[in-house]
């Protein structure tokens, strides 16, 4: 999938739309998903036009993926969740009900979450 610079996160990136950004640096910026599932839940993304993990993956530099991670970390301890633990999603394609095709991770966090996914 070609990724399309008209998704909203990217309007984000651009300071077309407001977000209610809680982390930034040179590769990253995170911000409050608008409908959140969890007491915490954060939206991760990388500020290069990337649809999704896979493509992260195989097209992002070294340095950016390193970048990025990193950010995960540092958002991680700012906000203290290691303690008491965190889940973190990436939904990918129409499997998974991606909804904005610009990569994002979802940080859930601030309760206990129970399983992840159900036995079928
Ligand atoms: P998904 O692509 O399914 O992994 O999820 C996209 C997420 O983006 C959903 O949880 C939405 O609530 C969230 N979202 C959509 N638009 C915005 C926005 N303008 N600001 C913050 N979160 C948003």
């Amino acid at each position: 999938m070609l990724y399309d610079a008209n998704n909203t996160f990217a309007k984000i990136l651009r300071g077309d739309i407001p977000s209610n950004t809680i982390y930034e640096d040179d590769y990253t910026l995170a911000f409050k998903d608008i409908n959140p599932c969890t007491p915490f839940h954060v939206l991760i993304i990388p500020k290069g036009d990337y649809v999704s993990l896979s493509d992260f993956s195989q097209k992002a530099s070294n340095s950016e993926i390193i970048g990025f991670i990193r950010a995960v970390g540092n958002i991680i301890y700012k906000f203290n969740l290691a303690e008491k633990g965190y889940r973190i999603v990436a939904n990918s394609g129409s499997d998974a009900n991606q909804e904005v095709f610009h990569f994002h991770l979802h940080m859930l966090a601030g309760k206990n979450l129970g399983s992840i996914i159900k036995p079928i």
